[in-house]
């Protein structure tokens, strides 16, 4: 009897470029693919909203391709550590295949795993594929992490170069009896009363296909003026592959070996060191998503939260058009592009003295692309409180911001035209940006007290 071969698939949602696959082809062996919904083990982090509308489709997606070419996508729902260890029983695998992770409660969960599947004699690999580098061998010459991002991308680049994407299967070829699986359908990961995925089906197409797709066609017409318009959101300039690298579609891997030949690609590939270093700081520091990564902001006086302040913030109606612009953006498409995001978060943090942490929240909640490492280290960058952090002192205004960024107004006219037509009706300015802005200035005396 043949012993098929588990690959579990987790932020890796692609066929392309898949160590973890890769080895189960070369065992030779029938090979099963499982996806886990995993909402009950300890720390993990449930999906927001967006990202399991997200989640939803690209596995669709992952089902489709693997039958075109000879297999399946078993789906399973519950604690990972029971449920694969259920469906490698179910399957009678000879193997688990998986490309690693580096949040602190996965990390567990997989080690728990590897080692109880190798006391049942399955055999289990695990491989490196969703970052460049791994994070224990990017150190400082004294063997510690990096705090600060030019040293850390320096050492990255001193290393040997990322190695070269792996070629797509074209077969994978199934076991004649497959174990029991959950209906996508049945996980209810996709909103329906009310539905408001509306603005994310007019934006998106996950799946690996469509992030290939875009990724060729950032190469093409993008990446030559990337360095000049990055930071102009009406530019349409940036990748927009954030939540390919999220879900996987896309590996690190592929998107450096497309653009690393490519003139004046280092300033886009930097952006995709500062999600290496985003990723390698929460590996070393796993409470990211809660704590200060800077111990001396515990001292911060946040003052009691005023829901509707949060509220006004969240809807895009505080009466500054950058900020508001680009609220409605993220509620609408699921995104927000980088510029507006450190808006958005320093107006919320520094103007509206709200914790970061509720708007890490909002945002986790809302964005596609919601990543646990992206997200809490630039919320925690914005705030002050984090690694190679924007100084707390350094407080955006929204307005000059605009003016900067925004010369022409397409983008505000775009997500808030109240503020772009003659006849519109902008919302009254919710505070006053000088005075708030000192509130939070002598607030931050606090910090420094004690730092
Ligand atoms: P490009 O400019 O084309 O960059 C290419 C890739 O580099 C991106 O796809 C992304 O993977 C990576 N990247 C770029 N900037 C950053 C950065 N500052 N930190 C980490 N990686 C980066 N990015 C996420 O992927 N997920 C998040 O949850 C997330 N939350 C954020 C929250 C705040 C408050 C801020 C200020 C930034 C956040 N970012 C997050 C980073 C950044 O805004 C997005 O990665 C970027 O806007 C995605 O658009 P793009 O793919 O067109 O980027």
């Amino acid at each position: 009897m043949p012993s098929p071969s588990i690959v579990w698939f987790r932020d890796d949602l692609r066929l392309a470029d898949h160590p973890a696959l890769r080895a189960a082809l070369d065992r030779g062996e029938p090979v099963i693919g499982l996806y886990v919904l995993d909402e009950e083990s300890d720390g993990i982090r449930p999906l927001g909203g967006a990202a399991r509308w997200w989640l939803h489709h690209s596995l669709a997606s992952l089902a489709e391709r693997l039958a075109e070419r000879g297999s399946r996508l078993i789906l399973r729902r519950g604690p990972a550590h029971r449920v694969v260890r259920e469906a490698v029983e179910d399957a009678g695998a000879g193997a688990v295949f998986w490309n690693r992770r580096y949040g602190g409660p996965e990390r567990e969960i997989d080690a728990a795993l590897k080692s109880d599947l190798r006391e049942g004699d399955v055999e289990v690999a695990s491989f490196a594929a969703s970052l460049l580098f791994e994070p224990w061998t990017i150190t400082t010459g004294a063997g510690k992490h990096f705090s600060v991002y030019s040293p850390f991308w320096r050492a990255c680049l001193a290393q040997p170069a990322p190695r070269a994407p792996l070629p797509e299967p074209r077969e994978v070829p199934g076991p004649s009896r497959y174990p029991a699986s959950d209906d996508l359908d049945d996980w209810d990961l996709l909103p329906t009363e009310p539905d408001w995925a509306q603005g994310l089906r007019d934006t998106w197409e996950p799946g690996e296909p469509a992030a290939q797709a875009r990724l060729r066609e950032f190469l093409d017409e993008d990446l030559g003026h990337y360095d000049d318009a990055r930071d102009r959101p009406s530019a349409g300039a940036t990748s927009l592959l954030s939540p390919r690298l999220r879900w996987g579609e896309l590996s690190p891997h592929t998107v450096w070996h497309a653009a690393v030949e490519t003139p004046g690609a280092s300033g886009f590939l930097s952006e995709i060191g500062w999600r290496e270093f985003a990723w390698h700081t929460l590996y070393h520091f796993p409470d990211l998503a809660t704590k200060n990564l800077r111990p001396e902001f515990d001292a911060f006086p946040w003052p009691r939260l005023k829901p509707t302040a949060l509220r006004a913030w969240q809807k895009g109606q505080t009466g500054y058009a950058m900020v508001d612009a680009g609220m409605r953006e993220l509620w609408e498409t699921g995104y927000m592009h980088n510029r507006v995001r450190m808006i958005t978060a320093s107006f919320l943090i520094k103007n509206l003295m709200i914790d970061w942490r509720r708007g890490e929240e909002w945002f986790w909640d809302c964005l596609v692309d919601a990543d646990g490492a992206s997200n809490t280290f630039n919320w925690q960058w914005v705030a002050g409180s984090g690694a190679d952090a924007a100084p707390y002192f350094r407080v955006f205004n929204p307005e000059l911001q605009a003016d900067k960024f925004d010369k022409t107004r397409e983008y505000i006219g775009r997500w808030a035209p109240e503020y772009t037509d003659a006849d519109g009706q902008p919302p009254m300015p919710m505070v006053d940006l000088k005075a708030t802005r000192q509130n939070a200035l002598a607030a931050y005396e606090k910090v420094k007290q004690v730092s």
